[in-house]
């Protein structure tokens, strides 16, 4: 690896992939800050890892431009790249201690000076205290840290993150996706991650490049992605979205109201990214956490201009922070709410007859179309 290329921005102009007649990624033009934590999120074969190894160098593009601050690496070899990656399997030497496994490119390099280097990245990581140990004598969530440290003690311009969490059991990946988080924020390197896990990117990246396909489906900060999804992809992958069939009633501006199983919703401007033509249909949706639930006998106490549908429970479970209800509902079946005032709501039971209502500002509309496609 050489440290020569001045920091920037990674940035892929056109960058695409075909195996074959298959195309893995499809032309890409995709900016990732610098100092930023970045995400490729997607399911099992949309392309992340293709487009991370084209970053590296593991993967040479078909069409297309890689661009680490202003110079083109396109033809450059993994190893002149100012870039390192961490696997999922961790790659560490067996028979090296953390030590010799985080000084490992240094030395490669004919560094003979490096205590100094390791100390500071022991500490960076917390090992300092399992220096000596080999590898099969440390966690899984501490072999994964000395990878990490291991990437970035050359000092890489970009750190790729390969699924690097995959082999953790779910209470330790928690735990490290804060400790990954921190590490960013400490060395301020730009961290590309690649995930299929939602909650993994949610928790730990700035932005967030959600992949269908071989595309990015839509870019954005977590919680904008989560609140204004764009496509139903994203709306799905992203949680539960409660997507409901609707037709255009009123255009007030950029505003609508739709009609949906005879109720009516108000959808303010900028949240819906179908064709808003009079008549036409849509798909509305709204997540769990924001709609309330009421009896039916309640309605009368509902604040006015709040969007509501009439349904029946026809299932409840208490998860301890929440309780979710599903609701069926002549807008759509199978609704779910979840509620955290359920000591208030204990007449809340299966067969009741509910209304669910929420701020309309937490509505979004979805081009139903694009969704049968
Ligand atoms: P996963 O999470 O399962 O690793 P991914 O989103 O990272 O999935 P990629 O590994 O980028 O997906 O693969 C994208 C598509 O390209 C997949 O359909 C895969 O089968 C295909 N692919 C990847 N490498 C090759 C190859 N060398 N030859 C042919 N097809 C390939």
């Amino acid at each position: 690896m050489t440290d020569s290329t001045a920091g920037g921005d990674v940035r892929l102009t056109g960058i695409s992939k075909t195996y074959g007649s298959f195309t893995a990624v499809h032309p890409l033009e995709l900016t990732v800050p610098q100092g930023s934590f970045f995400a490729l999120l997607g399911a099992s074969g949309c392309g992340k890892t293709t487009t991370l190894r084209m970053i590296a160098g593991l993967e040479e593009p078909t069409t297309g431009t890689v661009f680490l601050g202003d110079k083109d690496v396109t033809d450059l070899p993994p190893y002149k790249r100012p870039v390192n990656t961490v696997f999922q399997s961790y790659a560490l030497f067996p028979h090296l201690n953390v030590t010799e496994n985080i000084a490992f490119g240094l030395r490669r390099r004919g560094i003979k000076s490096v205590k100094k280097q390791v100390d500071d990245m022991l500490e960076l990581v917390q090992l300092g205290d399992f220096a000596h140990r080999k590898p099969h004598q440390l966690s899984g969530g501490q072999q994964q840290r000395v990878a990490v440290a291991r990437a970035l003690i050359n000092h890489p311009q970009v750190l790729l993150l390969d699924e690097p969490l995959g082999a953790l059991d779910l209470k330790l990946r928690r735990q490290m996706q804060l400790e990954l988080k921190r590490i960013q924020t400490e060395v301020g390197i730009t961290f590309v991650h690649v995930t299929h896990d939602q909650e993994e990117a949610m928790t730990m990246a700035d932005t967030v490049a959600v992949m269908n396909g071989g595309r990015v489906e839509q870019l954005g900060a977590p919680a904008d992605l989560y609140e204004n999804p764009k496509t139903t992809f994203v709306a799905n992958f992203l949680g539960t979205s409660n997507l409901i069939e609707a037709e255009v009633a009123e255009k007030n501006g950029d505003d609508l109201v739709v009609t949906a199983g005879g109720a009516k919703l108000r959808l303010p401007g900028g949240r819906c990214s179908a064709p808003a033509s009079s008549g036409g249909k849509l798909l509305v949706g709204v997540r769990p956490e924001k709609i309330s639930l009421a009896h039916r006998d309640d309605e009368g106490a509902i604040a006015e201009g709040r969007n509501r549908v009439s349904g029946r429970i026809v299932d409840s479970s208490f998860i301890g922070v929440s309780t979710q209800y599903l609701v069926d509902s002549p807008a759509g079946k199978g609704l779910s709410v979840y509620e955290q005032n359920v000591d208030r709501r204990a007449g809340l039971l299966p067969g009741a007859e509910v209304v669910l209502h929420w701020n309309p500002a937490h509505t979004f509309g979805l081009d139903a179309a694009q969704a049968i496609d």
